[in-house]
């Protein structure tokens, strides 16, 4: 249901609305004493992030600490492969820390200084975000607490070595399953009785007004570095882009600087398992509208608006809602959204390994094994896919369950 009245040219600057809405969907559902602090973090987000100061700062540290820009990359082997179409890599695995996210944490980092916070605070499940903002906690010499709930701190202790080796106070959270929904409670009850000298750093396109704007607006170097690229190396814009899907920030990054141009856009959930309540997590292909976490979006939920259990072999994708712009730009027709499984995910992380050189997150092989797909739908043409993270943290898991599969072509 394609809505002919939305002008994607000056989409981003209607979109959210002041009171962070994406249509129906985003706003900020936050508790009373925390309104003002919310509306503080929104007006800076306005003048300090937009002053020229902030963005040659954050571009500076781009460039010399995380290394940016990432390379495009054209994967021969692959396509050749896979037949007449070719598939390009956006290879944010090769940002520092080897994933997007400390694009945003960067940007977070950045504005607690400006606003003379001393800590930030945030919470992690398989403690991917946890790493990226003890990084940045690091780099600007601020505190850093992460709330980690104690079963995903006894399953992830390389990544709780790597934060503490940071700087970061990993803070178990030991209530309930002892998982990211208690973690992510346990984090928000600090954030009331600290906010006066912390902030709350959101890991995604995700949470209450302006943290899905800002984490969409600091991932967008990805699709705008990535968009240049293209264009240098081909001549040409490519085809179709293709990203994973968790809350959807790599997603954000790279598709929204293509959303005035003539290409198709795809967004990939989990289907983990299969399609049982349970068994994947995704959120747009099997949700319902509701208010989860401080924002409007579609989410996995029961009939109390208790998020469902979810899961997914990538833990970095397992999580009940999705940002709320991409729900906004499904309903536009603007980005299709689709599934791929566990099993499919596994073949696509054996495959770029083998045929290009370079093992990807499992969660960014979601996104592969969709262009692999793709690829045979379209015949010709040409596909930017977001490799949003490097795949060692999976290593040991993918070769203990399907070491199996390691012969096969
Ligand atoms: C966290 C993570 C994701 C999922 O998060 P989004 O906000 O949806 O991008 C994807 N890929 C990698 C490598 C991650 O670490």
């Amino acid at each position: 249901m394609l809505q002919k009245d939305v002008d994607f040219a000056v989409y981003r600057k209607q979109n959210p609305t002041k009171d962070g809405y994406f249509g129906t969907y985003g706003g900020a559902f936050v508790p009373p004493q925390l309104a003002a602090e919310f509306d503080k973090i929104s007006q800076a987000y306005q003048t300090i992030c937009q002053s020229s100061k902030f963005i040659s700062e954050l571009r500076r540290i781009r460039k010399e600490f995380q290394g940016r820009p990432t390379p495009t990359y054209h994967c021969e082997r692959l396509s050749n492969a896979l037949g007449n179409v070719q598939i390009y890599l956006k290879r944010e695995d090769l940002n520092h820390t080897g994933a997007h996210k400390l694009n945003h944490c960067m940007g977070e980092g950045l504005l607690a200084k400006y606003l003379g916070k001393k800590k930030l605070i945030a919470e992690t499940g398989a403690g991917q975000h946890g790493v990226a903002l003890a990084t940045a906690a690091a780099f600007f010499g601020l505190g850093c607490d992460i709330y980690m709930g104690e079963v995903d701190i006894a399953k992830q202790a390389p990544n709780v070595a790597r934060m503490r080796l940071l700087g970061a106070r990993v803070v178990p959270v030991s209530h309930g399953l002892k998982t990211l929904k208690e973690a992510v409670d346990a984090a928000f009850e600090a954030y009331l009785q600290e906010y006066d000298d912390a902030i709350y750093c959101i890991g995604s396109v995700l949470g209450p007004h302006p943290f899905p704007l800002m984490v969409r607006d600091f991932q967008m170097v990805v699709g705008i570095e990535a968009r240049a690229q293209f264009l240098e190396m081909t001549g040409n814009l490519p085809d179709a882009v293709v990203a994973c899907v968790g809350g959807g920030s790599n997603a954000a990054g790279i598709l929204t600087p293509f959303l005035d141009d003539p290409v198709a856009l795809y967004g990939v959930e989990p289907l983990g398992r299969g399609p049982e309540k349970g068994d994947h997590a995704a959120s747009l292909t099997y949700g319902t509208e509701g208010v989860m976490h401080g924002f409007r979006s579609i989410m996995l939920q029961d009939e109390n608006g208790e998020p469902d259990p979810v899961y997914s072999i990538a833990s970095g994708l397992d999580y009940p809602s999705v940002g709320p712009e991409h729900a906004y730009l499904r309903d536009l027709g603007r980005v299709a959204y689709h599934t791929i499984s566990d099993s499919e995910a596994v073949d696509a992380f054996f495959r770029l390994s083998r045929l290009e050189g370079i093992i990807p997150a499992l969660e960014s092989a979601h996104a592969v094994a969709y262009a692999m797909k793709l690829a045979g739908e379209m015949g010709s043409g040409s596909i930017l896919v977001n490799c949003s993270g490097r795949g060692d943290k999976d290593i040991d898991f993918v070769l203990e369950h399907y070491g199996d599969r390691l012969g096969e072509k």
